[in-house]
């Protein structure tokens, strides 16, 4: 599928310091396929204007647009209805809407929310903002030596002051897939909710939120082939009719008078200010890309890759491969001994190689693996395992320099 995918996307023929580029760091943001580039330009050029608002002509179609993207989310993670997508600037603006607002809700002083080991800093530090403000107590599911959740101690976590889990979908740093079905049967039986972060999940495989049974979702479409600054934030309607607005302003209230506002309907209510309107657009484009390769097909090829660089990294002296699940995603993070992970991530650049390293926003998690930092390769759908091949090669050339 490589040849014609790759030609969607005319960065990866570009190069750096003379070099082919060979593009890694997928986890941290995808490139763009060109018909994404193009909805945006062809939205900026043709149909701009604000959305809601507006009576005139572009202000409706922009709004059209702007509505079917929220529909054509809605289709893509299976949702029940438009009103449980809110769209944001991304996971980390959705995790902070999240506990922000069901934090008020649902949370009292003394109530528990349960995070683990493997989060992204962006899944742990509003709910420690939430602790800040109410006296709420978080809890931490440890992670085992392999890299998975440590489920025996999960269950053991939950009282009946339980209110909230929030956990990652599939781990940024490890790849691990958690098992969010069952988790979500735990928590609920718990008489909790279940949040999940699926930043690294929706890109990769299909995330249904009736399937997997979870309360919240969110997820980024910077990652999703998609632009930077949209996000969304899926919710339980009946769940987001009790919460409070996150944010005050234009396009969230019904009617506003110095003595007392109300607000609009789901999901409005949830999204201050002019929303990104040409980025939902372009998501949807996105969504619509995805589908047009095939979810299964590109999970298939992202996971014999994933599976191929285990193999070919294993094999390189020295080298220690964090997180040995058998279920995982498109993430290997490493060290190699002797060598820093910020110099072998800049050595590798010079030769053309994009990789990210240091604490992937997981410094709990680093500290669990007694590192400071890993190097990590990630794998998107136009990935090759001559791009592999190259990976280890030049990491080859690395070692002996040290
Ligand atoms: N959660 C996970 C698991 C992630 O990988 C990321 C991005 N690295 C985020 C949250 C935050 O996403 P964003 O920066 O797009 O808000």
């Amino acid at each position: 599928m490589n040849a014609t995918i790759r030609a969607d996307f005319p960065i990866l023929s570009r190069k750096v310091y003379n070099r082919p580029l060979v593009y890694l760091d997928n986890a941290a943001t995808v490139q763009k396929p060109r018909c994404v580039v193009e909805a945006i330009s062809q939205e900026y050029y043709n149909s701009n204007a604000n959305v809601h608002r507006g009576v005139h002509f572009l202000s409706q179609q922009a709004t059209e647009l702007h509505e079917a993207a929220r529909e054509r989310v809605r289709q893509f993670i299976n949702a029940r209805s438009t009103a449980e997508i809110i769209f944001t600037r991304g996971t980390t603006e959705s995790l902070n809407l999240l506990a922000t607002s069901a934090g008020e809700a649902f949370l009292k002083e003394g109530d528990e929310v349960v995070l683990s080991q493997m989060e992204h800093h962006s899944n742990i530090v509003p709910w420690q903002l939430l602790r800040d403000r109410k006296g709420i107590v978080i809890k931490v599911c440890p992670v085992t030596d392999e890299g998975s959740l440590d489920l025996v101690a999960l269950t053991q976590l939950f009282t009946p002051r339980t209110r909230i889990v929030s956990l990652c979908h599939v781990s940024n740093v490890l790849g691990t897939v958690n098992p969010i079905r069952e988790i979500a049967a735990m928590a609920h039986a718990h008489g909790a909710l279940l949040c999940v972060d699926a930043a690294q999940s929706v890109p990769h495989r299909r995330v249904d939120v009736q399937a997997l049974g979870c309360d919240f979702l969110a997820f980024s479409g910077h990652k999703t082939y998609g632009a930077t600054g949209i996000g969304v934030l899926y919710g339980r309607e009946d769940l987001l009719e009790q919460m409070p607005p996150y944010q005050g302003g234009g396009e969230m209230i019904a009617r506003v008078s110095f003595e007392r506002t109300t607000y609009e309907q789901l999901p409005y209510k949830f999204e201050a200010g002019t929303p990104d309107y040409v980025g939902s657009h372009a998501l949807s484009v996105a969504l619509d890309y995805i589908d047009s390769v095939g979810l299964d097909k590109i999970q298939a090829h992202e996971q014999q890759l994933t599976a191929y660089a285990i193999k070919r990294l294993s094999a390189i002296n020295g080298l220690r491969i964090y997180g040995h699940t058998p279920e995982r995603e498109s993430v290997v993070s490493f060290n190699i001994a002797g060598i820093h992970p910020l110099d072998l991530g800049t050595l590798l650049d010079r030769l053309g190689i994009a990789i990210r390293t240091g604490h992937h926003c997981a410094q709990p998690l680093m500290t669990r693996f007694g590192v400071e930092g890993m190097a990590r390769a990630s794998v998107a759908l136009y990935n090759t395992r001559e791009e592999i091949d190259s990976l280890c090669e030049s990491i080859e050339r690395v070692k002996k320099m040290f």
